[in-house]
């Protein structure tokens, strides 16, 4: 008898403790996509346990098996309720476009991270640009849209001049909520495409390049890793070249600080992606800030000691980063592979990859691809800039025949 209890405690200690994870802690997520699923990868190799917010068989679902997952979406009270009380310590996000009312009642029993009032800034676009240019933070200038007819926008358009960014305050991603506004005669288009959403203007950016770094703000400060350049297509982001290219090293360093200084501006810990438009002038520019692991920084997987996921649940749960950890091993490129045509136009993308020296390929499991959706990256390292630009350029061209 005796023995046989003994056992059994020993069973129980072993399940316990794969079910907290390292510290005990259990991490709820709100929100399972690609950066959910990366971020469950880093706790994985932590044993940390999370708990994901999203669709039954969203991607960060698939690769952490257990029951205490939450079915529901995460604009929604009573499933976020769920969620906190189920048992977790802390949550986080991989996503802004949350339901923050409800996050600001729950972190009064469970840590929200970054904290509800930092989500509810950055969400709405024009908010987080006020709050920036309050603190001395410098933006592209801005001007809130009060009535989405033509007169109004005209005389935004008289102060702002053309070109000039018409975005949707809420609910942005992937420039989905952006319409160029080129000249005057655009203005009805422009109100057609976005008119029934909360808009504002934007001055245009004249940029030579887009930077963006991955800030980390922990319990006592704020680190970053490199600057990287980031090249759009179709107002998405195409490809991220760490370091960022032909820029002095002095104006990397302004941008590490300019980010910093931005994402210090905010409360909470975890990891930022800050956005930024480097002008012909070398004047630097915060486009926008996003409150969670950014695309910019998938190539901190393969490129750095510890990836922005893994400085994510570390600095939210106070483990140690060591500063040294987030500097770049060798030069990187990351792609984003998105879908095409065909529900699987992607994977000849991620075919070609799996023969191409120095590649790492990630695949979302999204299930079926659409146009313009991100169904998974590759990532190249290599001893140089250059021999990594030779080594991607072949897969480049797939990514561009998928498009086509
Ligand atoms: P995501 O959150 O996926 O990064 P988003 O929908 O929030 O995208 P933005 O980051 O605002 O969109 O804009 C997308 C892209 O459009 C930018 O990366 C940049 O290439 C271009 N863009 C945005 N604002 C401006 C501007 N003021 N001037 C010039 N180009 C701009
Ligand atoms: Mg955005
Ligand atoms: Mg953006």
């Amino acid at each position: 008898g005796r023995r046989r209890s003994k056992g059994f405690k020993v069973t129980r200690f072993f399940t316990t403790y794969h079910y907290e994870g390292m510290d005990g802690q259990v991490v709820g997520v709100l929100g399972g996509g690609q950066l959910g699923r990366m971020l469950v990868e880093a706790a994985n190799r932590l044993n940390i346990q999370c708990r994901i917010l999203d669709a039954k068989h969203a991607p960060a679902k698939q690769i952490q098996a257990h029951g205490q997952h939450v079915e529901g979406s995460f604009k929604d009270a009573n499933a976020v309720r769920e969620l906190a009380n189920s048992g977790c310590t802390v949550l986080t996000v991989e996503i802004e476009h949350v339901n923050t009312d409800v996050l600001k009642e729950v972190s009064e029993r469970v840590s929200v991270k970054p904290h509800w009032e930092t989500l509810q800034l950055i969400q709405d676009k024009y908010l987080q640009h006020q709050h920036l240019y309050r603190r001395g933070v410098a933006t592209a200038a801005c001007v809130n849209v009060e009535q989405n007819d033509e007169d109004s926008i005209r005389r935004i358009g008289q102060e702002l001049e053309y070109p000039f960014m018409l975005k949707s305050r809420k609910e942005a991603y992937d420039g989905r909520g952006n319409y160029p506004v080129k000249s005057e005669a655009e203005i009805p288009s422009a109100l057609k495409a976005l008119g029934d959403r909360s808009l504002y203007a934007e001055r245009w950016a004249h940029f030579r390049k887009e930077l963006a770094v991955n800030v980390v703000k922990t319990k006592d400060s704020v680190l970053s890793f490199p600057t990287v350049e980031t090249v759009h297509e179709d107002s998405i982001c195409k490809l991220v070249y760490a370091p960022a290219r032909d820029i002095a090293p002095k104006i990397l360093a302004q941008a590490e600080e300019l980010a910093k200084k931005a994402v210090a501006c905010f409360k909470g810990k975890g990891v930022f992606g800050v956005e930024m438009f480097l002008l012909q002038d070398d004047t630097l520019l915060i486009n926008e800030i996003a409150p969670r692991p950014h695309n910019s920084g998938h190539y901190t997987i393969e490129a750095c000691p510890i990836s922005q996921y893994d400085a994510h649940l570390r600095a939210i749960l106070d483990l140690p980063i060591p500063e040294e950890s987030l500097k770049l091993r060798q030069p990187a490129i990351m792609l984003n592979i998105l879908g095409g045509s065909k529900p699987d136009s992607h994977l000849a993308v991620a075919k070609k990859a799996l023969a191409n020296p120095r590649t790492s390929i990630h695949l979302y499991g999204k299930g079926d691809g659409r146009p313009g959706r991100k169904m998974g990256h590759v990532t190249i390292t290599a001893p140089s800039m250059r021999e990594a630009e030779q080594m991607i350029q072949p897969l480049i061209d797939a990514v561009d025949e998928v498009h086509a």
